[in-house]
């Protein structure tokens, strides 16, 4: 394919690729995203905090706010050796896009931006604001990306309603599935107390072990919640059990236990503490235990952005999509505890964060088409 005859979003996405922008860095992503902005009617503003760049852009002051909401950061390449292109050189080999970020998600990135020009031009005075949300730390501690923009924004009062999430939610084509949710994450650190000593003399000593065991075949059996609609069934699993001296003489003095619930939204993490202890306390069992929140889970059930993005992927695709809560976390957990609704809708994710990361270039076109569509659909009543 010659130059020329690539497309708006093909070319995007190369010359965001292009740039090696392994988090945190931006390697002047945002500021080709910002400049383009620009010139659609955004109001662009630079957030940089610490070694993180952020950007909000934003056209319009009504409400609502519709966001798109993605990273320029992607992770490392890995063994460069089993690249079959270079990285940051891409490339097009048999309609796919080769390069670090193209499915993950510079593609999207791309696909967002175009579809925004496109939209703008076609409806000059949509209702609304269109908002866009780009950080460089997704892939990193996210400690200065998304959270921070969303800190700045709630303290101006400054809301969005809807964000769509530029992740790649498709699994076997593109729109075959959403994200509409996050599960929860908690995790406990468990010390059961006992006294060490001799396995000769047992009435010397207290087995944190034989004592611990009852409570933990309790919690591993319990039925927490039954999930709903939308969420499987609460899950606990103990990760990691260490207790023992090594030595086959001595009765240990303490016993570890990491667990970690994945959570619905039928049950909070206060729920799952409070029967938790209820347990332990009913076994008798002398301990310590602390816990950290890995993070809250969200659903964003029927609604105008939910039915929008449907109606949009059935009309582009022909495809009825499935909505899931599966999968690990994405910075849509740090948009959504403001109230706005939020969806993940991007390409599919084989090949995220693997060597050789590729997306098939009309799924990109593709995805431009259902991004404008959502727009049209929330925005042009
Ligand atoms: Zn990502």
């Amino acid at each position: 394919m010659s130059q020329q005859q690539e497309s708006a979003v093909l070319s995007l996405a190369k010359d965001l690729i292009s740039r090696p922008s392994v988090t945190p860095l931006d390697e002047g992503c945002q500021p080709l995203m910002a400049e383009r902005l620009s010139q659609a009617g955004f109001e662009v503003e630079s957030m940089v905090f610490d070694d993180t760049t952020n950007m909000w852009a934003r056209r319009g002051t009504q409400s609502p706010v519709f966001c798109f909401a993605g990273h320029t950061d992607v992770v490392p390449v890995g063994d460069l050796n089993r690249w079959h292109t270079p990285p940051f050189e891409p490339v097009v080999i048999d309609d796919y896009l080769h390069g670090r970020g193209a499915a993950d998600m510079k593609g999207s990135l791309a696909a967002m931006l175009v579809a925004a020009e496109r939209f703008v031009k076609k409806n000059p005075n949509h209702q609304g604001s269109i908002a866009f949300l780009i950080t460089s730390d997704e892939e990193g501690p996210f400690i200065n990306g998304t959270t921070r923009v969303i800190d700045t924004l709630e303290a101006r009062n400054e809301k969005i309603t809807w964000s769509l999430v530029g992740e790649p939610s498709s699994t076997h084509k593109l729109g075959d599935i959403v994200k509409n949710g996050r599960r929860g994450s908690l995790t406990g650190n468990l010390t059961v107390k006992g006294i060490q000593g001799h396995v000769a003399y047992p009435h010397l000593a207290d087995n944190p072990i034989h004592k611990a065991a009852p409570a933990l075949d309790e919690l591993a059996r319990m039925k927490w919640d039954d999930g709903n609609e939308f969420f499987p069934p609460t899950s606990f699993q103990i990760a990691n059990i260490n207790g023992g001296t090594g030595a086959s003489n001595v009765i240990p003095g303490a016993l570890e236990v990491m667990f970690n619930f994945r959570y619905s939204t039928e049950v909070t993490a206060e729920i799952l503490i409070e029967r938790v202890l209820n347990i332990l306390d009913a076994h008798g069992l002398d301990y310590d235990i602390s816990w950290v929140y890995n993070g809250l889970p969200f659903l964003t059930g029927d609604g105008p952005l939910l039915e929008a993005t449907k109606a949009a992927i059935k009309k582009v695709t022909g495809t009825d999509t499935d909505p899931q809560t599966s999968g690990g976390t994405s910075d849509g957990r740090f948009i959504a505890p403001t109230g706005a609704q939020v969806i993940e809708l991007g390409p599919v994710n084989a090949t995220i964060h693997k060597v050789n990361e590729c997306v098939k270039v009309s799924d990109l076109e593709l995805l431009t088409d259902c991004y404008e569509a959502i727009l049209e659909n929330l925005l042009c009543k």
